[in-house]
């Protein structure tokens, strides 16, 4: 059995609590409470593993491989990892550089499905003088037409959710 010797203080910085939970994200920040992740999540979010690798998706308007025929949502789902995650001005940048889009325009958040349920996302949306095509999981996410590719990035985790209770014997995965 586990007990508080072998919990790591808390990961906010402030704080000298025992963390009791894992962030689900990365498995390595622990903290007390459900508020002490909550607040710490603006630093963490630049540095946590989970949230790096998974930080933005582009919905694409048409499928990575256009000759597959009869291609599933995933088929347009694109990883696309930002280098300049957690600094909105750069994110914008970035995703106008990299995905050489004219403009960006914000459709909403969005809430995902499975696997990474856990977070919900800021949605941008390429904008261009002249019409991209239709984009059919965007479309049918918003329930109204959209036009283009559109770039989910990663906001935060849903508290509820993010904080798993620490198994007794799990403090040994802390650095
Ligand atoms: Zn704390
Ligand atoms: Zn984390």
């Amino acid at each position: 059995m586990g007990n508080q010797s072998d919990v790591a203080v808390c990961s906010s910085l402030s704080c000298q609590k025992p963390g009791k939970h894992h962030c689900s994200g990365c498995r390595t920040a622990a903290y007390c409470s459900p508020t002490c992740q909550k607040s710490h999540w603006k630093v963490h979010k630049k540095t946590c593993a989970g949230a790096k690798k998974y930080n933005c998706f582009i919905i694409r308007a048409t499928p990575i491989d256009p000759t597959k025929e009869n291609p599933t949502d995933a088929d347009y789902i694109e990883p696309f990892p930002l280098d300049s995650y957690g600094n909105w001005g750069a994110e914008m940048d970035e995703l106008k550089k990299k995905r050489q889009w004219g403009g960006v325009l914000e459709p909403g958040k969005l809430y995902s499905h499975r696997p990474v349920n856990r977070w919900h996302y800021h949605a941008y949306q390429q904008y261009e003088k002249t019409d991209p095509p239709i984009n059919p999981v965007a479309s049918r996410c918003y329930r109204r037409e959209i036009n283009g590719d559109v770039a989910v990035v990663r906001s935060s985790q849903s508290i509820t959710k993010l904080v798993a209770p620490v198994r007794p014997t799990s403090g040994r995965e802390l650095p």
